[in-house]
């Protein structure tokens, strides 16, 4: 039996797979908040080098990925694709179940593939310093890898929640040469506002986006970057899906699901958007977007423009929501609490092409254990998301006898993830309830557009 298909270094793709020229309609356009109109390139030169801003408004298919960011990759991609024969059998499903890993990476997540990516544009323009947030503190390490490579400070500001649950998030990222404070931080007038009205505040990545925004802004020399959530994020996170297809192939198999966690959904389009390319084109094939019951804003939230941080500083986009002020609460999928979800993924989800499902964390955490005991791998608590839903799709397969091919994503390792099992293992890991009222107040707060 074959467990894993690895490619060679050859293999890595060569070009990002844009998916905006291949949308079944228009991406609504970005808007400025007082005029409403949309906003140009110009309006995000203070934030971003102009080589991502062409990547963000791009209509061309294909990207070249250049040379200097696939000697980058190299040090972990292409990444490995796994047959999961013992969690099958544990599961006793006629089901072949399938998992990409992206846990091997320098910083442990899928995030590095745009960090390196971003690092380097940043670089070619001459930026000096780069203000960023985390939430789970894997986007931070990434980055932190990614600048120490290219000669680029930085500085962090870091969800506070996840500052006090992962110390050693935070130590990654000050070995890789960062700057981290815990947000909401008086480093900046955003987190000073949160603080006097909540001085106990455990924070969001709204709030971090607002701080880290204002920084950037506030300094000639300095850039911001996401690592979710933004066309060009997406787009390179679609190296992912290439090799995918290219193992899948070698498999002489196609999966009929593929299977991510969303919390931006960067992750879950880098291994989906090539597939959905196919899906377009006439391939049958199901596409399921996993998120907490706790931050659940496909599946609850409403698809309309708001904006992307706490603070009212980005710029309004169309994307399902539930309003730019909701704090999830603490769950352990530090990287799922965000209000909104990426204006691609909210299109193809609003066109019926992806389905989102909602799922509790206990459940989660039970999916993980039986992940980690059958196939060796501890799940990061995000994509565990993904793998409670391929176990649901797999034992469906053994009630209706059917052969499926599931393809999940892995993107993430939970080394650093062991107080959340911990406290699972331990029975004081708690469900949150949709959390309604809290919603419909934060929704009440969402601009009007006309
Ligand atoms: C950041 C992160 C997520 C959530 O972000 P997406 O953009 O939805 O991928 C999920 N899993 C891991 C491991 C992450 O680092």
């Amino acid at each position: 039996m074959d467990y894993k298909t690895l490619l060679d270094e050859r293999d890595l793709p060569e070009r990002w797979y844009n998916i905006v020229p291949d949308l079944p309609v228009p991406l609504p356009p970005v808007i400025h908040p007082g005029t409403h109109q949309p906003i140009g390139p110009d309006d995000l030169a203070p934030l971003f080098p102009m080589g991502l801003i062409a990547q963000e408004v791009s209509t061309d298919q294909y990207v070249p990925i250049p040379e200097e960011v696939r000697e980058a990759l190299k040090l972990w991609r292409p990444t490995p694709m796994y047959r999961a024969h013992r969690l099958e059998k544990a599961l006793d499903t006629p089901a072949h179940i399938f998992y990409k890993y992206e846990g091997v990476s320098p910083a442990g997540s899928h995030k590095t593939n745009t960090a390196v990516a971003q690092a380097y544009y940043n670089k070619q323009e001459g930026v000096k310093r780069i203000a960023t947030e985390t939430g789970a503190g894997q986007w931070g390490s990434a980055l932190a890898f990614a600048c120490q490579l290219f000669g680029i400070e930085l500085k962090v500001y870091m969800v506070n929640v996840s500052y006090q649950q992962k110390p050693y998030r935070r130590q990654m990222m000050e070995l890789w040469g960062a700057q981290v404070v815990a947000s909401p931080s008086t480093d900046t007038q955003a987190g000073k506002n949160i603080l006097a009205a909540d001085p106990d505040s455990p924070g969001s990545l709204g709030i971090a986006i607002s701080e880290a925004v204002e920084d950037a802004a506030s300094s000639e020399t300095t850039k911001y970057a996401l690592g979710s959530v933004l066309n060009h994020v997406l787009m390179h996170q679609t190296v992912i899906g290439q090799e995918a297809q290219l193992q899948m192939e070698r498999l002489d198999a196609y999966p009929d699901v593929v299977i991510g966690c969303v919390g931006g959904g960067s992750s879950f389009a880098g291994l989906a958007f090539p597939f959905i390319k196919e899906r377009l084109e006439g391939k049958a094939i199901e596409f399921i977007a996993v998120e907490p019951e706790a931050a659940p804003s496909i599946t609850r939230g409403t698809y309309t423009y708001d904006f992307g941080d706490t603070g009212e500083l980005t710029p309004l986009v169309k994307m399902f929501t539930l309003g730019h002020t909701f704090v999830p609460a603490p769950i352990h999928a530090g990287g799922l609490r965000y209000h909104g979800m990426a204006p691609l993924i909210s299109l193809l989800a609003e066109q019926g092409i992806i389905e989102a499902r909602a799922v509790h964390q206990r459940p989660v955490f039970e999916a993980a254990v039986l992940f980690a005991r059958t196939e060796g791998i501890i799940p990061a608590p995000e994509p565990a998301h993904a793998v409670r839903v391929a176990i649901d799709e797999a034992l469906k397969c053994k009630e209706s006898g059917e052969t499926k091919n599931i393809l999940f994503l892995l993107c993430g390792h939970g080394h650093f993830d062991m107080a959340a099992y911990d406290s699972y293992l331990t029975g004081k890991l708690e469900d949150y309830a949709y959390p309604a009222e809290a919603v419909k107040s934060a929704l009440a707060g969402v601009p009007q557009i006309a």
